[in-house]
């Protein structure tokens, strides 16, 4: 890994019953951490990238080489989680084309082992937080789900709040949503219920890509405190973590889903967004490799953080004091050979 603060992973899934309609071929060929992509019109001129970690998904459970939903959260969900216990900021998101398996890779479904990141990590935090027998250390947590669409954020927690929240800077603790709903949790159960009335309260419309396409950034932040007192001096110490757990809305691009009025003004909102979370990315890392030959520059000075709501929520989250980890959603198939080039491009320049 280059820059110190970001992992990739790459996730390439089945086919889906229309890639499987179509008797696609697969694409994609993993070994190791990296992954090679065919182009189906010139077969002879594979690319091959390398990731921090390259999932093979694509066949049955039974293969050997086959990452279930327990691997990757294991890889980075854990680490993350780790993370935030040493007081970081950590940020995870999924990345990828509408289909490719970012919602399976963030929440997955509700049957044994099909949980994913965000479901896994909440459960690990609520076991530790009750494993602990140390008194002088005790800890708090709240959570908040909110939706980006066009650049407007909406409360997942509290539909009733039906308009937009407003943006605002606070001159201490950074950008935040005004009025969002941040509900005090105690365990697994009170997290799983929020997290399921989110679910159903997420925007989610039809393109010609799929019946049930995401054009919404899904944030869901976990705020974990955690307070240690110390007898000798009788004062009490407090470390705050954020944790941001980022479902992406589809990278497609506009045209290649036949998008028209809304729908096209939508995905240059969609694209802007992305494409500005690429350039943090990016920057950042590059800022790594700076201070790593310790050239010290300050991380803040040349990061375009404000040019999409997404990036300005999540700056406490990417720079600074935090650990950033990306996993990038791939289909296997020949028929989406345009668009999974691009989100290798894209994850490869996150590194
Ligand atoms: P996205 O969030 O990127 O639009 P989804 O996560 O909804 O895509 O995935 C599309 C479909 O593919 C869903 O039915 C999902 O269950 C399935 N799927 C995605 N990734 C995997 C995987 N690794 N293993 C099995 N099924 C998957």
């Amino acid at each position: 890994m280059s820059g110190a603060s970001v992992k990739v992973a790459v996730r390439v899934r089945p086919f889906n019953s229309r890639e499987t309609g179509k008797e696609s071929k697969c694409i994609i060929q993993m070994q190791g951490n990296s992954t090679t992509i065919l182009n189906p019109k010139n077969p002879k001129e594979p690319k091959t990238f390398s990731f921090d970690y390259s999932y093979w998904s694509h066949t049955s459970p039974d293969d050997p080489s086959f990452a279930s939903q327990n691997q990757v959260y294991n890889d980075i969900g854990k680490e993350m989680l780790q993370h935030a216990f040493e007081g970081y900021n950590v940020c995870i998101f999924a990345y990828g084309q509408t289909g490719a398996g970012k919602s399976y890779t963030m929440m997955g479904k509700q049957e044994e082992g099909q949980e994913g990141i965000i479901p896994q990590l909440c459960e690990e935090l609520f076991e530790k937080i009750n494993d602990n027998n140390n008194e002088e250390i005790s800890y708090s947590v709240e959570v908040a789900y909110m939706e980006i669409y066009c650049e407007r954020v909406r409360d997942l927690l509290n539909p009733k709040n039906k308009g937009n929240l407003r943006v605002r800077e606070h001159p201490l603790l950074g950008p935040y949503v005004e009025d969002l709903s941040k509900l005090a949790v105690t365990s697994y159960t009170d997290i799983a219920d929020l997290m399921d009335a989110g679910n159903k309260a997420r925007t989610v419309a039809a393109t010609n890509m799929n019946e049930t396409s995401s054009r919404s950034h899904a944030v869901f932040t976990i705020v974990f405190t955690q307070r240690k007192y110390d007898s000798e001096t009788d004062l009490s110490t407090e470390k705050v973590s954020k944790i941001s757990l980022v479902d992406l809305a589809g990278s497609e691009r506009a045209d290649s889903t036949g998008a028209k009025g809304t729908r096209l003004k939508e995905g240059a909102n969609i694209n802007k967004s992305l494409t500005t979370l690429g350039k943090v990315i990016s920057a950042l890392a590059e800022v790594d490799n700076c201070t790593s030959k310790s050239k010290k520059k300050k991380k803040t000075d040349f990061i375009p953080y404000r040019d999409s709501v997404l990036t300005w929520l999540l700056r406490e989250n990417l720079g600074g004091n935090s650990r950033t980890a990306m996993v990038a959603a791939l289909s296997p198939a020949d028929i989406n050979f345009d668009e999974t080039l691009s989100t290798l491009r894209y994850a490869d320049r996150a590194k």
